[in-house]
């Protein structure tokens, strides 16, 4: 029996339930690794896993969410058979299969499979209101929270930082803490600004400018032009207007996809079920989350999806005629 790294059992083991006759069925159990609990990913592994068990007794799959440190150390997950799927960034989607940026040491990934794209997640920085920042150019000589390693935004951080020329030492301390942590080190004035990739509305930007005052902070300059420029996966993004308390205006930033992956480990039948689960019930997949609110089926079949669409998944959106 697999283990997975929290030790709990886990991941298509098969028990056998006996019901009623003497019909056997057969469970499949597979995980979801998501984020912190006051990101997105997490009510979006939860989304889809609802959806998911619902249809137990037809298909006997039952799926389960994990809570993690994000996209990297989710792609690392399903590359190293612990979990199944894994929500992970459009960006370092594309670097794990292809093998580049921070997947430049491990090598290409080749059996990462995309399944479908979710929401748009704006590369999001926080910071206190008293502390004079309104653009990333005001971040040097901060305290600034960075992210944990294995998460997305860590990496994209680190990206734009090396488009300006930036290190860690510009600024006047940058700490690692979880995404969920952030934004009460932000209100308890530990860190001056915190960087998130995140859908919106999210729990964690809703604690950071409800339990004190802060700003959404502007992040648009020529280096980000360059990389939306350079890169399929980035695009400009704006986090809308009236969404946080105190933060009224647009503001502009760029931004990557929420997409779910898997492997070509995990069997086509499976992969199969758990996107007709989703796409079946979209209008109720929208409604679990604000930020699904605009979610597109065709577009979710179709975009920011890096790696080879899985072969479970592609069968779906075939009979469904979402591709061709
Ligand atoms: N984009 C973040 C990451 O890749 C996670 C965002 C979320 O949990 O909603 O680590």
């Amino acid at each position: 029996m697999r283990k997975n790294f929290f030790g709990i059992a886990c991941a298509l083991v098969s028990t056998s339930i006996m019901a009623g006759s003497a019909i056997a069925q057969e469970q499949k159990f597979v995980s979801i690794g998501t984020g912190g609990v006051t990101g997105v990913y997490y009510p979006t592994g939860g989304a889809i896993c609802r959806l998911v068990n619902r249809g137990r007794k037809e298909h006997g799959i039952r799926c389960g969410v994990e809570s993690t440190g994000g996209s990297v150390f989710n792609i690392n997950a399903v590359r190293g058979g612990e979990l199944e799927f894994g929500v992970a960034q459009s960006d370092w989607q594309y670097h794990a299969y292809h093998g580049t940026s921070r997947f430049e040491e491990q090598g290409p990934f080749e059996g990462l499979r995309a399944i479908f794209a979710v929401h748009p997640e704006p590369f999001t920085v926080v910071a206190r209101a008293d502390a004079g920042i309104s653009t990333f150019e005001d971040l040097k000589g901060k305290r600034v929270n960075v992210g944990n390693p294995g998460s997305g935004q860590r990496g994209t951080m680190e990206v734009l930082m090396d488009a300006m020329g930036w290190t860690m030492g510009d600024f006047a301390l940058s700490s690692e803490l979880q995404a969920a942590e952030q934004s009460q080190a932000l209100c308890d004035n530990n860190i001056d600004a915190m960087v998130y990739t995140v859908g919106h509305p999210s729990g964690s930007i809703q604690e950071a400018t409800t339990s004190c005052d802060s700003v959404l902070v502007t992040v648009q300059n020529d280096a980000t032009a360059k990389l939306i420029a350079d890169n399929p996966y980035y695009r400009a993004a704006t986090i809308p207007g009236g969404m946080y308390r105190g933060n009224d205006e647009d503001v502009a930033t760029f931004g990557v996809g929420a997409t779910f992956v898997s492997s070509t480990d995990v069997p086509d039948d499976i992969v199969y079920e758990v996107v007709k689960a989703v796409f079946e019930n979209i209008d109720q997949f929208r409604g679990l989350h604000p930020a699904f609110a605009n979610l597109d089926p065709k577009e979710m079949a179709t975009e920011g999806l890096s790696a080879p669409l899985h072969a479970g998944a592609e069968r779906y959106f075939r009979e469904a005629g979402l591709i061709d």
